[in-house]
């Protein structure tokens, strides 16, 4: 796949509150974690929506055991960042298992 070669904008950064939604816990921690982080040393508040527990998400874990663990690691995060103004708000529902195409 080509990428294309064009600069990247500043983002605008005139708001205070924004909601990120993803599919999974953990999501928001890769890649958009130093932005965010950004935002809150602003002042802004951004509030976490998880659509699932990520229950699918650990190989070699049955979903029972990887949905409850990776929500309270998620639970542990925001409690440590809420002082920062970031918050999480969970729906809960189900995971899918990966497909594997054949
Ligand atoms: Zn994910």
């Amino acid at each position: 796949m080509e990428m294309p070669n064009t600069p990247l904008e500043p983002v605008d950064e005139d708001w205070s509150s924004a909601l990120a939604i993803v599919a999974h816990p953990d999501d928001l921690e890769f890649g958009s974690a130093s932005a965010i982080a950004r935002w809150t040393a602003q002042g802004k508040r951004i509030v976490y929506l998880l659509a699932t527990r990520g229950e699918a998400g650990i190989d070699g874990m049955v979903p029972e055991e990887a949905g409850p663990l990776r929500e309270q690691e998620e639970r542990d995060h925001a409690e440590r960042t809420e002082e920062e103004g970031q918050e999480s708000e969970q729906v809960d529902e189900p995971d899918p298992e990966p497909q594997v195409q054949r």
